[in-house]
């Protein structure tokens, strides 16, 4: 039998628990219907260069408007997308709807998308990429794939491969939250990239302790030996910006700068930082 005490606090944990399995097995169910029925959009954050503060790309990040639920963010989502194979169909449609837009930005503002290892497993997935490039009319250089770690789980030569087609092609290629997870050097030696996004715990975590600091300052001299962008996420005061720009990172990200904006609101944005910087 189970002691009072500490029973009283597991029966609560299994509760949510079984709660969260439960609302993510009714979003699967939900999922195909909710992609037929064009449910989704993006929102897009801005991404600005930590020394000239102006924006080089904003980040196309998945919303579901649900029509009962409200909107739903991608963290409760996605992976019930990948588990059911409708990432595919779901992540190909992210590709063109940013293209699109992307496209009627002014240059040199890119876009980045989120990508998953499934997607690459999809042979056809970089000719789609392509594709999409030359029907929208963006500039393939305007374009980035964000990828996390956990891509190299998935067949490393298809990884591989994937890559390295994007990037002679000219598309950007980006490693997502790194310093989490699988985060190897050796990711860095093997594997094609352009960018490395320093994942947002560090951003908090490096104001309060020396070491997170060094492990910041060591991934950004990462960055440099391997002659890609570092992107810090998570920036959220001025304290944090001035902390990774004394540091040499090249670009931030965060609510200090701006949350996702709608899609409408990018061209708004894009004209009161030029104004920011001309006043
Ligand atoms: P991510 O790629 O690391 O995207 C950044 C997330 O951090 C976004 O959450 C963004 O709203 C949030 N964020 C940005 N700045 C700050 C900040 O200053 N402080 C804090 N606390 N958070 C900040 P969001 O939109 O909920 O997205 C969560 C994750 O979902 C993304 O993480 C990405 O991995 C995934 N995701 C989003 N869109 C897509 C997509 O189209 N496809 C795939 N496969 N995954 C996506
Ligand atoms: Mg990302
Ligand atoms: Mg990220
Ligand atoms: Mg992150």
């Amino acid at each position: 039998e189970a002691k009072a005490m500490p029973g009283s606090g597991f029966r609560f944990f299994d509760a949510a628990l079984a709660a969260d399995v439960q609302a993510r097995s009714a979003i699967e169910h939900d999922l195909a219907r909710a992609i037929r029925a064009d449910e989704f959009f993006l929102e897009y954050q801005p991404i600005v260069g930590v020394e000239s503060r102006t924006v080089r790309a904003f980040e196309a990040l998945l919303r579901w408007q649900h029509p009962e639920k409200g909107r739903i963010m991608p963290d409760m989502f996605i992976p019930a997308a990948e588990k059911t194979g409708l990432i595919l169909p779901l992540g190909n449609w992210v590709v063109r709807e940013a293209c699109r837009e992307a496209a009627t930005w002014p240059a040199p503002a890119g876009v980045a998308i989120n990508v998953v290892g499934d997607q690459f497993k999809d042979r056809a997935f970089v000719g789609y990429v392509k594709q999409c490039l030359m029907e929208t009319g963006l500039a393939p250089g305007r374009l980035t794939i964000e990828v996390t770690e956990s891509v190299f789980s998935v067949d490393e030569t298809v990884i591989r491969e994937s890559l390295s087609e994007l990037r002679s092609h000219g598309v950007r290629v980006a490693l997502d939250d790194f310093g989490i997870g699988f985060s190897s050097i050796n990711n860095l030696r093997a594997f094609p990239i352009d960018q490395l996004k320093i994942d947002r715990s560090f951003a908090r975590a490096m104001m309060e302790s020396k070491r997170d600091a060094d492990l910041v300052d060591i991934i950004l001299k990462l960055g440099r030996t391997f002659q890609v962008t570092t992107t810090v996420e998570g920036i959220e005061s001025e304290g944090q910006l001035d902390f990774i720009r004394q540091r040499g990172a090249s670009e931030a990200q965060g609510y200090l700068i701006s949350g996702p904006v709608a899609g409408p609101d990018v061209m708004r944005f894009l004209a009161q930082t030029d104004n920011r910087l001309s006043a």
